[in-house]
């Protein structure tokens, strides 16, 4: 028979005349029920045989707890049927269902308190006695049981990642499911394990005054590492906190007076809380996927989010070594940087530069963020190798596949060498359509200048003053920035220099400045005693202070260098990839289409890949002479990564992103420039931005203004780079996610630093 929930209330539990409310629950529908003065929650669950033994552990779960708790009331307690059952099998308006009962617990529900120092230590203290109970309980239902709410089977999430309707969301959560496998899977059974709650959340403990007084909803139980217990409860207390951390520590430090955490488990703390985090994400995604009016499944969602992106911004080290710090557990013992850089010096020659009076000893990255070796998160406004940002997890997924799969070299046929030319030449404008791979920016510079020469039959190049492509012999012939530095090799005879083309600083202004500087450079060309056959430049000029060329430059110096059979090449290595924003590649910001280009630094998102694109034409050319045959450029580990980072630039719509947060970064320097005229200039495009730092009034160099904006930076960690021919500009050029929050900081910094400057 189909019973109505009083009928069933009457001929069950002989509970009549009741005050029933319906519940909102996550899975199941639960009525509160008041008779008599007494109150109960009654609880249904669609009928399943693993739904039943999973229910059936949990009440002996509970039965257990009251028999051993001192105060049995902190947890329900399983009310048997007048046929002395605790589990019923009952048809209820018309579904079949599981029936249970259990006493109501009464209090607040700890959410609708603010936390406070006491309730934090309250936490930490309840959910250790709890724990302490329930080391002694043992089900084998909880022992096999792997589920996607338990964080120690974070891997069984994974096909939830996609239902994240935001690509750098999934990114996020991808790279800490990867972290999770890197960094804690395999200490999973060293970790003591237990009978755990599994959801100490805000709505489910229950609080009277600053006391935790009781815990319900004991579902998602499950024997995992007993640190699951506090990562969980610890997810929730601090997810929706100003300063997350100090939370942390304070049920960390009450949990521990009760129960002491051992040092891998407070190591292993940071990737916990964040699994937990991308499990509460993905499940919610998913939830909302399966039925968008859920609203129960995603009230989280906001909070875990913000919190992802806090524990981005902390990293794993800082948590590691604040919480061993606070629990009176040994430090790891690191070494002095005077000592690291002397050890270095032992090995390496000190021609290998290092930044920073006192250098950074870095130890992992994710995203625009970087780590040191002493816990501090450092904002990475500064690196455009990482252009998708650091350890993104689709590059790290696919290489990693790669090369558990093969990895071998162009004499051999792979279709990922072809997938990976066929995706990238697309990129290009058509007469652009072959590619030689190689593994540097250097590289492609050296193998493009041979190309030239190949084709052309000499070698006489027009490069720019202040110009740098590469360290390889021929890369310095052509770089001004190296050979006409102090204790440079000077300029070969081969080389003609011209002018660059700068509006700010140069020989010309205005609008027809591009037109001014070009006639100057087509005159040289025309005049030059050996005809020049090739021009090469970078659309941005990093070493020259992140100098745009003159609007309308290049278009009558290529046609120059055309009309006298030679080949015009633009050095990509910086501005490629959509880092400028409006464009791909620097060159259409010209309205050109050069012979060659050189690629590197973000191609491979830090794994060492450049290549040359070209035409035809000059490919052909060069089939004339030897063969070209590099180790490993265009290796199929290489070209996964390369289409990865290709995959990333378009799923994150990352140059729309450059362009919007790019203007945006310009903007708020262009306004701090009207407080601080020592800010003479802002320029770039996109996430590619000089800000030329001088003496007020002037277009001066202030190079000390300069290094100290760096380094206020750094001791602040914050990551940016000085450069031009007075190391007077500072260059930002962050990882492509780089967002407004980490702008306004970076010009919140700057501010600050030209204030203490002022000041002195
Ligand atoms: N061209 C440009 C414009 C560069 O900035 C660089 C590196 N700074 C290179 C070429 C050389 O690239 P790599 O260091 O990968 O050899």
């Amino acid at each position: 028979m189909s019973y109505s929930i009083e009928k069933l209330l009457a001929d069950h539990f002989d509970l009549h005349d009741c005050e029933i409310k319906g519940l909102v629950g996550y899975a199941n529908s639960n009525y509160l029920i008041k008779s008599r003065g007494e109150r109960f929650v009654f609880k249904t669950y669609r009928y399943d045989e693993e739904e039943l033994a999973i229910i059936g552990a949990e009440n002996e779960l509970l039965l257990f707890l009251q028999r051993k708790a001192d105060k049995p009331d902190q947890f329900p307690m399983p009310v048997s049927s007048k046929q002395g059952e605790y589990l019923i099998d009952v048809t209820l308006d018309g579904v079949r269902v599981i029936g249970r009962m259990l006493s109501f617990l009464s209090g607040d529900f700890s959410g609708d308190h603010t936390m406070r120092q006491e309730s934090a230590e309250s936490l930490g203290t309840f959910l250790a006695e709890m724990d302490l109970l329930l080391k002694d309980f043992d089900h084998p239902l909880y022992k096999g049981r792997a589920w996607e709410w338990d964080i120690q089977h974070l891997g069984l999430i994974k096909k939830y990642v996609n239902d994240i309707p935001d690509q750098h969301q999934r990114s996020i959560v991808r790279y800490f499911i990867h972290q999770f496998e890197v960094e804690v899977a395999e200490h999973l059974p060293q970790l003591r394990k237990q009978v755990i709650h599994n959801d100490a959340n805000e709505m489910n403990l229950l609080q009277h005054e600053q006391d935790i007084t009781g815990i319900i909803d004991f579902g998602d139980a499950t024997c995992s590492p007993l640190i699951n217990e506090l990562a969980v409860a610890l997810t929730y207390a601090c997810y929706d906190k100003e300063d997350p951390l100090h939370w942390l520590v304070t049920i960390s430090k009450s949990y521990h007076r009760k129960i002491q955490l051992k040092p891998l488990e407070v190591d292993l703390l940071y990737y916990l809380i964040a699994a937990r985090l991308c499990l509460s994400v993905c499940n919610s995604a998913h939830a909302r996927k399966v039925d968008p009016d859920n609203t129960y499944a995603t009230v989280s969602e906001d909070n875990a989010w913000s919190m992802l992106h806090k524990w981005l911004e902390t990293g794993p080290t800082k948590v590691s070594r604040l919480l061993r710090e606070s629990l009176g557990l040994q430090l790891p013992v690191l070494s002095e940087i005077s000592e690291k850089l002397a050890h270095r010096n032992q090995h390496l020659s000190e021609t290998l530069s290092v930044s920073y009076s006192t250098p950074i000893w870095m130890e992992r990255a994710a995203f625009q963020y970087m780590y040191d070796s002493y816990g501090n998160a450092i904002l990475d406004a500064y690196n455009n190798i990482p252009h998708v940002g650091h350890c993104h997890p689709h590059v790290v997924e696919r290489a990693s596949a790669q090369m558990a799969r093969l990895n071998t070299n162009t004499r051999y046929l792979y279709d990922q060498l072809t997938a990976y030319a066929e995706q990238l030449l697309a990129k290009f404008p058509k007469p652009l359509n072959k590619v030689f791979f190689v593994n540097s920016g250097s590289a492609a510079t050296d193998l493009a200048l041979r190309l030239v020469r190949k084709h052309t039959g000499s070698d006489s190049i027009m490069v720019l003053e202040h110009g740098y492509h590469g360290n390889t012999q021929l890369g310095i012939d052509v770089s001004d920035y190296k050979f006409s530095h102090a204790r440079g090799q000077g300029q070969q005879p081969y080389i003609h220099k011209t002018a660059l083309p700068d509006t700010y600083r140069g020989k010309y202004g205005g609008e027809d400045a591009g037109m001014k500087y070009a006639t100057d450079a087509v005159a040289e060309i025309r005049s030059a005693t050996e005809k020049i056959v090739a021009f090469i430049a970078e659309p941005i000029v990093g070493c020259g202070g992140q100098v745009p060329l003159a609007e309308g430059y290049l278009k009558p110096v290529y046609a120059a260098i055309r009309a006298q059979g030679g080949l015009c090449i633009s050095d990509e290595v910086q501005t490629g990839f959509g880092r400028v924003g409006d464009q791909f590649w620097g060159f259409e910001q010209q309205g050109v289409v050069p012979d060659l280009v050189i690629l590197g630094k973000p191609m491979g998102n830090g794994h060492p890949i450049g290549a040359v694109v070209t035409t035809d034409e000059v490919a052909a050319s060069f089939e004339q002479g030897v063969e070209f045959f590099s180790s490993f450029g265009g290796n199929p580990v290489s070209c996964v990564i390369g289409q990865a980072v290709l995959d990333v630039i378009e799923n994150e719509g990352l140059q729309h992103h450059a362009r919007t947060v790019g203007d945006y970064y310009q903007q708020q320097l262009r306004e701090l420039s009207k407080t601080h005229p020592c800010i003479g200039d802002v320029r770039g495009s996109g996430l590619f931005i000089g800000i030329d730092i001088v003496k007020p009034g002037t277009t001066g160099t202030d190079r000390a203004l300069a290094s100290h904006i760096k380094n206020f930076l750094r001791s602040n960690h914050i990551l940016i780079s000085t450069d031009g021919p007075d190391d007077s500009v500072l260059k930002t050029k962050p990882p492509m996610c780089f967002n407004r929050a980490n702008v306004d900081q970076v010009v919140d910094h700057i501010d600050q630093a030209i204030k203490v400057f002022s000041a002195k």
